[in-house]
């Protein structure tokens, strides 16, 4: 198939309430990646004034954090007709990276700082909650093993086994999983509660994390792995992406690695 004739749509949730700390870095590396491989990118905020069609029309879904203010806001906006689209979405395979507030939001609830308990999505087996304004926050450094089957099957092919994940996490809640996957094993940092080890959650094709937005950026294998999955489900044909040549990524994550003294193979 012609480069040309890609068209690429990436759902960017709620972009003005829910991009904190570089959120938005994680669309910018998506669109760059197409778009030097010679693929038309559109970006369709999936908003208050968002159509259910809309959710319709997106290949991949982008959806960043927020604090506890906004995403209460978003929490109320996104029911109904909404919310179902998302979760068919979601459910049915299409690809997205969702952090930290907005995984809140695709769980079964999430319980802020101050005031009542907001209702999530249910469509992620977990409950997030937030002990209390005076509670320490959970910031800074994360390296994170994947460990998520498929995830780390396909990985593998772009980056090597096993794959590591450097992220940054800044949040006050805290995560709990249910039946879900895990999307990792804490290495370095807090990841989901700070107490079990686990990191995220992986479901259908929905990589859910307390990695803020330059996990791409510093990842960025796992961006291949979400517009390659998107390819392959709106072509329905076996799509193999060309590579590109990563030298800064690739120095910037063994610098990371250095300077958190965390002895993993880099790629
Ligand atoms: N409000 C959520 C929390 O504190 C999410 C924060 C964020 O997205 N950075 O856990």
């Amino acid at each position: 198939m012609n480069q040309e004739q890609i068209e690429l749509t990436i759902g960017w949730l709620y972009p003005t309430l829910m991009s904190t700390y570089g959120d938005r870095g994680n669309v910018i590396c998506l669109q760059k990646r197409c778009e030097w491989r010679g693929y038309t990118v559109k970006i369709l905020p999936l908003d208050q004034n968002a159509t259910d069609a809309d959710f319709h029309n997106v290949d991949m879904i982008v959806g960043g954090g927020a604090q506890d203010r906004q995403q209460e806001i978003v929490m109320r906006d996104l029911r109904g007709t909404k919310a179902a689209a998302l979760r068919e979405r979601i459910d049915n395979g299409t690809p997205g990276v969702f952090t930290c507030g907005a995984p809140q939001l695709l769980g079964h609830y999430y319980e802020p700082a101050l005031g009542q308990r907001i209702e999530g999505l249910g469509l992620l087996d977990f409950v997030s909650v937030h002990p209390g304004a005076n509670a320490r926050r959970c910031i800074g450094n994360l390296v994170v093993e994947v460990t998520a089957k498929l995830l780390a099957q396909e990985l593998a092919v772009f980056c090597g086994s096993p794959t590591y994940l450097i992220g940054f996490e800044n949040h006050g809640g805290r995560t709990k999983l249910g039946q879900v996957e895990p999307l990792g094993r804490v290495v370095q940092g807090l990841g989901n509660n700070g107490e079990d080890g686990t990191e995220g959650a992986f479901y259908q094709n929905a990589i859910a994390t307390y990695s803020h937005g330059p996990l791409l950026p510093k990842n960025p294998f796992v961006a291949d792995w979400l517009i390659q999955t998107a390819l392959r489900q709106k072509y329905q044909v076996p799509i193999t992406l060309t590579p590109l040549e990563d030298p800064l990524a690739i120095q910037a994550r063994q610098a990371m690695f250095q300077r958190l003294r965390v002895n993993v193979p880099t790629g």
